[in-house]
C-alpha cells in the first residue's frame, strides 16, 4: 500500500457523506461512489440531536443547519386521546447549555443536501451501483453495474440497510422487517391544528402505535409527520409504497383532534417497512469495514439511525488518525470497540420502542462528544488453545 491509502466509501447517504468530508479534512484520499444519479428532496424529516450537532461544527455546516432548522424547547410525549403530557423533555437552550450544541428538527432532503455540497467538488460519482466487491489482500476491486472496475486499499461500505458489503462480510441474508410500517408525510402547516396547538416536536402515544410530529423548518411552515403502526405483513421487495389520508383515518380512528387535524391536511402520504438486525458478528475484515445502516440498522423510534451513522464516520476518521490509515487493521479494530456498545445500545432501545414516552435523561445519548470520549481499547485477538 502506498503512504496514502486509497479509501473507497460506496454509498452517499448521511452516513457516508459525513465520512467523505471527515476524511477529507483529515487530508485522507477518499473517493465516494454512489448508485442514485442525483438526489432529491423526499418528503420525510430528520431529528437531528446534539451528539450530531457536534459533528456538524467540525464538517463546517452547523450555523447553516441551526438556521434552517426549527428548535423545540420541549420534546412532549402525549397521551393519544386525550392530549395529557406524558413526558416533557427539555431542548432548546437547554440542550445548548447542557449537551453543548443544539436539538433541531429538519426536512431530510435540505439536510443531505447541505452535507453533499460541503465535499470538495468530484468527490462524488454518482451512477456508480456497485455489483461486486472482492479483497484481493493487497487491494480491493470493485466492480460496478456500468461494467467498470475500480480498485482502492481500504472500502468503507456505507451502503444501507441492503449492503452489498455487508453481504460480502458476513453472506447474503435480507434484514428482518419488524412488523411494523411507518406513515410519513410533509406539507404545509394547516392553520386549524384542532383542540390543541401543534408542538414543534411531540410523539403521540397509545398502547400499539404511535404518531411523532414536528416542524422542519425554521419557520415552522412545513410541519411532518412519521408513525409506527403494526402490520403483520410487508413484501420486503418494496421498501415503501403510497399511502392515503382514507389509511391514516383507519389507523388513526379515534385519536386527538389535532391528531386529525393534522391527518385531515395531508396532501401526500407514504408508508415505509421498518427493518431491523441484529448486532453483527463482525464489523470488519480485512481491508472492507461498515458503518451506518449497512452495520447497524434499526426501527427510528430513538430518531438515532443517521446520527449513530454519523458518530460512527467520526469515529472511524478518528481511529484513522490516530493510528494511521496505513494501520487499517488496528484503525478498524479501535473502531469496533469504540462503537459497538452504543450503537447496539441504540439498536435495543429503538427496538423496544420506550424512548422518551416517560420523562428520564437522555444525556448519555445527546451529550455524547464522539471527537473527546476517551477512546477503549479493542479486545485482544483470542490466542488459540493449544490441542
Ligand atoms: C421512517 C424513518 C424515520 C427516520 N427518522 C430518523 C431521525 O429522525 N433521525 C435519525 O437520526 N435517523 C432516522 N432514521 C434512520 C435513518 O434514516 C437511517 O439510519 C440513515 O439514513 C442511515 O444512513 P446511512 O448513510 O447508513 O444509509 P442510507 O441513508 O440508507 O444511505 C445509503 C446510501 O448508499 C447507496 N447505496 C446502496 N447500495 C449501493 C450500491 N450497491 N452501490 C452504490 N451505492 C449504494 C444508497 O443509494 C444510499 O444513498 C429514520 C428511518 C426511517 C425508516
Amino acid at each position: 500500500m502506498s503512504s496514502q491509502p486509497r479509501i473507497a466509501i460506496v454509498g452517499a447517504g448521511l452516513g457516508g457523506a459525513a465520512a467523505a468530508a471527515l476524511m477529507a479534512q483529515a487530508g485522507l484520499n477518499v473517493r465516494v461512489y454512489e448508485q442514485a444519479p442525483s438526489f432529491s428532496r423526499q418528503g420525510a424529516g430528520i431529528h437531528v440531536g446534539p451528539n450530531v450537532m457536534k459533528i456538524l461544527r467540525q464538517i463546517g455546516i452547523e450555523d447553516a443547519l441551526n438556521a434552517q432548522g426549527s428548535h423545540p424547547d420541549y420534546w412532549y410525549s402525549r397521551h393519544w386521546e386525550t392530549g395529557d403530557i406524558l413526558a416533557q423533555i427539555p431542548l432548546g437552550d437547554y440542550a445548548v447549555k447542557t449537551y453543548g450544541a443544539s436539538y433541531l428538527t429538519v426536512h431530510r432532503g435540505d439536510f443531505h443536501a447541505l452535507m453533499i455540497d460541503a465535499l470538495p467538488d468530484g468527490m462524488v460519482v454518482f451512477d456508480k451501483h456497485l455489483k461486486q466487491v472482492e479483497d484481493l489482500g493487497h487491494v480491493v476491486r470493485l466492480s460496478f453495474s456500468d461494467g467498470t472496475v475500480e480498485e482502492a486499499d481500504l472500502v468503507i461500505g456505507a451502503d444501507g440497510v441492503n449492503s452489498c458489503i455487508r453481504d460480502t462480510l458476513l453472506g447474503a441474508e435480507p434484514p428482518k422487517y419488524a412488523g411494523y410500517l411507518a406513515h410519513r408525510a410533509v406539507f404545509p402547516t394547516p392553520v386549524d391544528s384542532g383542540a390543541l396547538p401543534f408542538d414543534a416536536c411531540v410523539k403521540w402515544w397509545s398502547e400499539d402505535r404511535h404518531m411523532m410530529t414536528y416542524f422542519v423548518t425554521g419557520k415552522q411552515d412545513e410541519i411532518y409527520y412519521v408513525t409506527g403502526v403494526p402490520v403483520e405483513q410487508w413484501d420486503l421487495n418494496d421498501r415503501w409504497l403510497p399511502s392515503s389520508r382514507e389509511e391514516m383515518r383507519e389507523a388513526f380512528s379515534g385519536w386527538h383532534s389535532t391528531v386529525q387535524a393534522l391527518i385531515d391536511n395531508t396532501v401526500e402520504v407514504t408508508k415505509w417497512s421498518l427493518l431491523e438486525r441484529d448486532p453483527l458478528p463482525l464489523w470488519s475484515r480485512g481491508r472492507l469495514v461498515l458503518l451506518g445502516d449497512a452495520c447497524h440498522p434499526m426501527k427510528p423510534h430513538m430518531a438515532q439511525g443517521a446520527a449513530m451513522a454519523i458518530e460512527d464516520a467520526a469515529m472511524l476518521t478518528r481511529c484513522f488518525k490516530e493510528v494511521g490509515a496505513n494501520h487499517h487493521t488496528l484503525a478498524f479494530a479501535l473502531y469496533e470497540a469504540n462503537r459497538a456498545e452504543r450503537a447496539s445500545k441504540v439498536q435495543r432501545i429503538s427496538h423496544d420502542n420506550t424512548w422518551l414516552r416517560t420523562n428520564e435523561d437522555p444525556s448519555w445519548c445527546f451529550g455524547y462528544d464522539v471527537f473527546n470520549v476517551p477512546l477503549v481499547e479493542p479486545k485482544k485477538a483470542q490466542e488459540p488453545v493449544a490441542a
